[in-house]
C-alpha cells in the first residue's frame, strides 16, 4: 500500500508529528486558547496531516488564528447543554473553536451511549471542526459506532444551479471491527474546497468534474472553482447521480443546521469572520451491544470486509480498499517518518512563529 496524499516530492518536507502538535498548540495558546483546548485543536489538525488529508491539516492554522484575532472565535467559550434527555442533547458552543466544542459534544454522545446504548448530540453556535473522522475515531476507542456530520459555509451548487447555496457538508460513519475499524469520512461534494487550496499551493490543476467557474462551465482551474462552485458528489446534472450528492448535503444540513438551531444553507459563516460562523454539527454514538454481543458484531464486520477486499480486481489493480484503510496505513507510516508539509504551509507556520514568539524548530 502507498502513503496517501497529493504532495509532490520536491515540494514538501517531513516534520515530526509530536513536535508539530506541540508547536501548533503553543501558537494557539499565544492567541489566548487554554492549554487543554489548544492541544485538542492541534491534535485534530495534525491528525489530518497524519492521515494524508492535507486539505484539512495544519495548513489551515492561520484561518483559526485569524478567527481568534477577529474575535469571531472565542478563546473561553461557555459551552453548555441547553436541552437534554437520557439519549439526546443540544449543545451551545458559544462560538468556541469547532474542535473544542465538538470534542465535548462527541464525549457527551459517547457517555450517553455507554449508559443508554445511544447518544445523539446536536450543536449550534460552533465553528469549523476540521476532519469529521477525528470524532468518529473517538467513538471507535470505546467500541461504539460513531456518526459525525457538520454543515459548512456555502460552497456547493444544487443540481441544475450555479449558485453556491450549500456546504461541502461532510459525514463520517466509524464502525468497530477486529482491525482498525471501518471509517468512512467524506465530503458530500465531489471534493472539499481544501483540495482546491492544496492544488493552488502546489500549482496543479484539478480533475475536470470537481467544480464549475462563475459562468457554470466545468473547469480544471482550482481558482476558478473557488470563485464559481464545487459540484455535489456525483457531479454535474443527474447523469452520474449529482442529485444524490445534493440530497445528501441537504440531509447533513437538516441534522446540523435546521435541527440544532444553527445557521444553515447559504447563511453559514466562515471561521475567520467577519461575522460569527454559527456552524452546526451532529454527533451520534451507538453501542452495537444494543443489537448483539460485540463478539458477534466484530467478526461479522470482518467477514464483510474480507469479502469486499477479496472480490475480483480489475486488471492492473493491486488492492481493493475499505474506507479508512489508506488513512490508517498513512497514519502508521507518518508517525514514524513524519508528516509531509508543503513549503507554503511551512512558510505560514514560520510567520506565525515570528508573530507569536513560539520558536520554530520543525525544520532547519
Ligand atoms: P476522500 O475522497 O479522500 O475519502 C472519502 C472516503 O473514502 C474516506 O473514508 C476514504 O478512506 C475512502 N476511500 C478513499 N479511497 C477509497 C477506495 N479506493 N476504496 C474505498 N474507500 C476509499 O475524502 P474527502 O476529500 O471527501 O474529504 C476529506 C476530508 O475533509 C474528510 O476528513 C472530511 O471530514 C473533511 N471535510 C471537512 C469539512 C469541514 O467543514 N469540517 C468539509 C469537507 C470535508 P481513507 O480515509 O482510508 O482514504
Amino acid at each position: 500500500m502507498r502513503e496517501k496524499g497529493e504532495l509532490v516530492e520536491s515540494m514538501y518536507v517531513r516534520v515530526d508529528y509530536l513536535a508539530l502538535t506541540d508547536f501548533v498548540a503553543k501558537v494557539l495558546q499565544k492567541f489566548g486558547v487554554p492549554n487543554e483546548d489548544a492541544t485538542i485543536t492541534s491534535q485534530n489538525l495534525v491528525k489530518a496531516d497524519l492521515r494524508g488529508i492535507e486539505s484539512h491539516g495544519v495548513a489551515r492554522l492561520k484561518r483559526y488564528t485569524d478567527g481568534l484575532k477577529n474575535d469571531v472565535v472565542r478563546t473561553h467559550p461557555n459551552i453548555r447543554t441547553i436541552r437534554e434527555s437520557p439519549v439526546t442533547a443540544l449543545v451551545d458552543g458559544d462560538f468556541g473553536l469547532g474542535q473544542v466544542v465538538s470534542y465535548k459534544a462527541m464525549s457527551l454522545a459517547i457517555e450517553k451511549a455507554k449508559k443508554n446504548h445511544v447518544g445523539l448530540v446536536g450543536v449550534r453556535n460552533s465553528n469549523h471542526f476540521g476532519i469529521a473522522g477525528f470524532y468518529g475515531l473517538m467513538a471507535l476507542k470505546h467500541d461504539l459506532i460513531g456518526l459525525v456530520m457538520t454543515n459548512t459555509r456555502p460552497l456547493v451548487t444544487p443540481t441544475f444551479s450555479r449558485g453556491k447555496i450549500i456546504g461541502t457538508n461532510p459525514l463520517c460513519v466509524a464502525v468497530p471491527t477486529g482491525g482498525k475499524g471501518f471509517v468512512l469520512d467524506m465530503a458530500t461534494s465531489v471534493a472539499p474546497i481544501g483540495k482546491m487550496e492544496v492544488a493552488k499551493r502546489l500549482g496543479k490543476k484539478v480533475p475536470m468534474g470537481w467544480g464549475i467557474d462563475p459562468e457554470g462551465n466545468l473547469t480544471d482551474d482550482p481558482s476558478s472553482i473557488s470563485k464559481g462552485a464545487l459540484l455535489p458528489l456525483g457531479g454535474l446534472g443527474e447523469v452520474l447521480g449529482g442529485h444524490k450528492g445534493y440530497g445528501l448535503a441537504a440531509v447533513v444540513d437538516i441534522f446540523c443546521g435546521i435541527l440544532t438551531g444553527a445557521h444553515f444553507g447559504s447563511t453559514v459563516g466562515e471561521t475567520q469572520g467577519p461575522d460569527p460562523a454559527n456552524v452546526g454539527h451532529f454527533f451520534g454514538a451507538i453501542n452495537p451491544e444494543a443489537f448483539m454481543p460485540l463478539s458477534e458484531f466484530k467478526p461479522r464486520m470482518d467477514q464483510l470486509i474480507g469479502s469486499l477486499k477479496s472480490s475480483e480486481k480489475l486488471p492492473g489493480v493491486e488492492e481493493i480498499y475499505i474506507a479508512g484503510e489508506k488513512s490508517a496505513y498513512t497514519e502508521e507510516i507518518r508517525k514514524k517518518i513524519g508528516v509531509a508539509l508543503d513549503l507554503e504551509t511551512i512558510g505560514m507556520l514560520r510567520q506565525l512563529s515570528t508573530e507569536t514568539g513560539v520558536p520554530f524548530t520543525l525544520t532547519k
